[in-house]
């Protein structure tokens, strides 16, 4: 890898901040430094930066809101960027002068997003509800529950492939799957929403219904990045399965190692204490990946993204 240069951003649209402590910025409060924490604020600054550093081989990551991400205490090198500059926040309606369209940029708040339709009583996303996530991060992940996935109202989305070009995908070029898209350019850019009018008294009762279940169901007081795996087909059935369940009837709720911890509420919910170490959560993984296996033969998959220094050095990386 080449050393980074300042001079890289010189003439860039960008702020930058050195050794910046993006484990503690993450929800799990944990975790290492990133060399440089970079924010564009504008889109063409972000595009030659993704040009640029392709052209010297410097690795760049992404990262949303941090609510699905551990960053290892060693914390990983080159370029991580957030897109939380206004260019990237916006919210655009009548899209194409269609009152049913909505365009959201990726570095949007999605709790924010979603107060402020459930306000003007705009129905489609309030599924996600309680869930914390950039539209960025919540489309790369294609966030959900019980009430559905952020992947059932989309329109299209548009992102920057690696040279740093932007590419507009329609709905029926993409794919949304249990936790995942098909979508493979690094940087989600901005989405269109399909929407809906709705009666907003009806839609904010929906919406306090929807979050009333998420803080019965989930520690969210907690410092966690939610599930820590996702939920396995079931070798019998074909069927998901809640991996909470399987973990919490393995007997493992409440199982600590160092500073993490099981949570006793959801024992797909992994938690960090003040001041606790990511290693500790992530070598916690690995002993409930061990014993799950050991016990009912089944293989967990992570769903929370563990950044290190080994991991591939990628934008977008899962
Ligand atoms: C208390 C709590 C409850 C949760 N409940 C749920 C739940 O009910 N359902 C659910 O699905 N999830 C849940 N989660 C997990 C989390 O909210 C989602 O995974 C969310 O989509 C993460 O979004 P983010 O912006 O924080 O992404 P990050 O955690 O910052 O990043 C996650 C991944 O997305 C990539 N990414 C981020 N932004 C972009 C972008 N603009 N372009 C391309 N890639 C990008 C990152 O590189 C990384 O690979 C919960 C988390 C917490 C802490």
């Amino acid at each position: 890898m080449t050393r980074i240069s300042r001079s890289l951003f010189g003439d860039l649209d960008v702020e930058v901040e050195l050794d910046a402590p993006i484990g503690v910025a993450s929800w799990f409060c944990a975790g290492g430094r990133a060399d440089f924490l970079v924010r564009p604020q504008t889109a063409d600054a972000l595009a030659e930066l993704l040009k640029r550093c392709r052209q010297i081989d410097t690795p760049v990551r992404i990262m949303g809101e941090g609510a699905n991400l551990l960053v290892d205490d060693d914390g990983v090198s080159g370029i991580v960027v957030r897109l939380d500059a206004p260019a990237f926040r916006s919210i655009e309606h009548n899209i194409d002068g269609k009152l049913e369209l909505v365009r959201v940029g990726a570095g949007a708040d999605l709790a924010r997003t979603l107060m402020r339709f459930a306000r003007a009583g705009i129905g489609g996303l309030e599924s996600l509800m309680g869930v914390p996530a950039s539209i960025g991060g919540a489309i790369r992940m294609n966030a959900g529950g019980a009430y559905g996935e952020i992947g059932d109202a989309v329109h299209a989305v548009a992102c920057l492939d690696a040279g740093g070009e932007t590419r507009v995908y329609t709905a029926d070029e993409l794919r949304f799957d249990y936790r995942s898209t098909n979508i493979v350019d690094p940087i989600i850019l901005w989405t269109v929403f399909s929407i809906t009018q709705e009666n907003p008294v009806r839609l904010r009762e929906r919406v306090k219904e929807i979050a009333a279940y998420k803080s019965r169901t989930q520690p969210l007081g907690e410092k966690s990045a939610g599930c820590m795996y996702r939920n396995p087909i079931d070798p019998e059935t074909g069927e998901r399965v809640s991996a909470g369940r399987i973990i919490d009837e393995v007997g493992l709720k409440g199982l600590q190692h160092g500073s993490a911890t099981v949570s006793t509420r959801h024992a797909n919910f992994f938690t960090i204490e003040r001041n606790g170490r990511a290693r500790d959560a992530i070598e916690l993984g690995d002993l409930v990946h061990a014993r799950v296996l050991d016990a009912r033969g089944i293989e967990l998959q992570r769903e929370v993204v563990v950044w290190d220094r080994s991991s591939p050095e990628r934008i977008g990386n899962a």
